[in-house]
């Protein structure tokens, strides 16, 4: 990066800055992961500069020939990883992969079945305040009060009741298997599309540690940059009717040209998925969650749902006198990132909540095993015992620095930038 030193030092430094962050900190966030070098290196490639509006042998710009290649391998190892009969890789985000299949397949005012965003749905699936909530009209589901678990009873008889034109399943909030077979089912009764956003647990898809809803799905749609780790994105499948709806939906319906060095990153990353690591990587995110969440559990904290089959678990700290909000920002301060989340049927508001939501997928790309994931819940146990004290921030600090000095991240990207 010397030219970029050299051009624009503030810029640069923001750069470094972050990288360094990266490394110091202990990243929980359960949607961020650490992508490898070679996705950073093909999403900062020249790509960046070709205009390629359209697909693979049918642009609207001339030049195309490369990133027509780049294209098509993309889409031909999603489709080999997660067997879908059509892939679309062009969508900027997860968000956006989700506003196709709503404009494809429905009209402004139609009905959408969707997971509350108060028991773990995204935004994206019926906040009032998103493209959602504000063009249809979204009948809630949530989680049973007793289990904190999908209520498919409950979600047959809203189907019943509301004749929904689409169903939609997947969450960015819940820890436990989602049965997608079992929405299809639903779906089926009612003649409604089914639509599964698996933007957090695609990796475990992938790896085959979670049912796959392409066999069950009209649609699914996913993100590339959680457990999958690739780069920022989105990206959907879905059955080969349906193809061309959904490849005019994001070219020209909602997007013009697509980012092409996105692109190729997002086919590294699938490259990565296909290989055997990636699998062994996925299941030890899954073990490391499980060490994690019952550490928790036997410090005294009460695990939403009974604990957790996915790469997150949520935590309840109604008993310890502590809101989301605040852990968050305490831990913050002692270099641990988790994000604040409502628990279900939370007392709290969104913006201050009773829970935390913790993800191993970032902690366990730096090699951290299980006897890490006790030590890091032990960290905040610490820190959210005795929130005000100084002392104990500044012990737990010396302890993360420690740790993650033993698990090193881009130490020689840092070198190299430093060196530039
Ligand atoms: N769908 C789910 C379930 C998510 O959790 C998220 C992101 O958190 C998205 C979609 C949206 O992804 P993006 O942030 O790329 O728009």
């Amino acid at each position: 990066m010397a030219s970029l030193k050299r051009f624009d030092p503030d810029i640069y430094r923001a750069i470094l800055n972050e990288t360094k962050r990266e490394h110091e900190n202990l990243e929980l966030i359960a949607s961020e992961n650490f992508v490898s070098e070679a996705v950073l290196e093909a999403q900062g490639s020249v790509l960046t500069n070709k205009y390629a509006e359209g697909y693979p042998h049918a642009r609207w710009y001339n030049g195309c020939h490369n990133v027509d290649t780049v294209e098509e391998i993309a889409v031909e190892r999603a489709k080999k990883i997660f067997g879908a009969e059509h892939v679309n890789v062009q969508p900027h985000s997860g968000t956006q992969a989700n506003m196709v299949i709503y404009f494809a397949m429905l009209k402004p005012g139609d009905t959408v079945l969707a997971m509350d965003l108060a028991c773990g749905g995204h935004l994206s699936h019926g906040h009032p305040h998103n493209f959602s909530g504000k063009f249809y009209k979204i009948v809630p589901y949530g989680v049973s009060r007793e289990t904190e678990t999908i209520d498919y009873d409950q979600v047959q008889a809203l189907a019943k009741e509301h004749r929904p034109k689409m169903i939609l399943a997947g969450a960015s909030a819940y820890p436990r298997l989602i049965d997608f077979k079992r929405f299809r089912q639903i779906a089926d009764s009612v003649g409604a599309f089914l639509f599964v956003d698996i933007a957090h647990i695609a990796g475990l898809v992938a790896a085959g540690l979670h049912q796959n809803p392409v066999e069950y799905a009209e649609f699914v749609s996913s993100t590339t940059h959680k457990t999958m780790r690739g780069p920022r994105g989105g990206f959907i499948m879905c059955r080969r009717q349906f193809a061309k709806m959904i490849d005019s939906n994001v070219f020209p319906g909602l997007q013009g040209g697509p980012l092409m060095h996105v692109i190729a990153a997002k086919a590294v990353c699938f490259k990565e998925a296909l290989s055997p690591e990636f699998k062994s990587y996925q299941k030890r995110i899954l073990k490391n969650c499980k060490a994690f969440a019952s550490e928790m559990a036997r410090l005294g904290y009460r695990i939403v749902a009974g604990g957790t089959d996915t790469h997150l678990f949520l935590v309840d700290l109604t008993s310890k006198n502590i809101t989301g909000k605040e852990a968050a920002a305490v831990l913050d301060r002692a270099g641990i990132t988790v994000n604040k989340n409502l628990i279900p049927y939370d007392k709290q508001s969104p913006f201050v909540t009773s829970g935390v939501r913790i993800g191993t997928p970032a902690v366990t790309t730096r090699g951290m095993k299980e006897p890490e994931m006790r030590f890091i819940a032990q960290l905040i146990d610490r820190v959210l015992s005795e929130p005000t004290s100084e002392r104990v921030l500044d012990e737990v600090r010396k302890e993360v620095k420690k740790l993650v000095n033993r698990f090193p991240l881009y130490k020689n990207l840092i070198k190299r930038l430093k060196n530039s």
